[in-house]
């Protein structure tokens, strides 16, 4: 759950209410977003700083792909987070980090009380926005087994 703890932290320090401004949050964290068009199945990239989101995406998937990807710059290999780093990274267990991540920063500290759409996230993540919050404290230790895509 360290994930819960690093988006409590960014709601502190960055004041953060709902729905999450993360133009905001990414400027004050150095990150820059932009749109990029990529081939296959990738959906969102982050590279020193730069996090690309594919193009054509509704807005709560756009948004949701940007707290993801602030996810792995969060959690993973600080501010660098690329193809490669998948030939060592548990892929699966990193993916489920940045989803749960994105969950706790886009729902905060009781986004169960609000709808996907005051949340301004899509509905099927919302529905792991309510789950994480009945899983009850940090450390009860339960897993969930979320669907994961091979995207980065
Ligand atoms: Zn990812």
């Amino acid at each position: 759950m360290f994930g819960k703890v690093k988006a409590a932290d960014l709601w502190h320090e960055h004041k953060l209410s709902v729905p999450v401004d993360l133009k905001r949050l990414s400027a004050e964290l150095g990150l820059d977003v932009v749109v990029f068009p990529f081939q296959g199945r990738l959906k969102e990239v982050i590279i020193d700083g730069v996090i690309g989101v594919r193009p054509g995406l509704p807005r709560s998937s756009f948004r949701w792909l940007v707290a993801h990807a602030i996810g792995h710059h969060m959690l993973h290999v600080g501010t660098s987070f690329y193809l490669e780093s998948w030939q060592w990274v548990n892929h699966a267990k990193a993916e489920r980090q940045a989803e749960e991540f994105a969950a706790w920063l886009l729902g905060g500290p009781d986004g169960w009380q609000y709808t996907a759409k005051e949340l301004g996230i899509p509905y099927d993540k919302f529905l792991l926005v309510r789950l994480l919050a009945n899983q009850g404290a940090p450390g009860s230790g339960r897993q969930i087994a979320l669907p994961v895509e091979p995207r980065v």
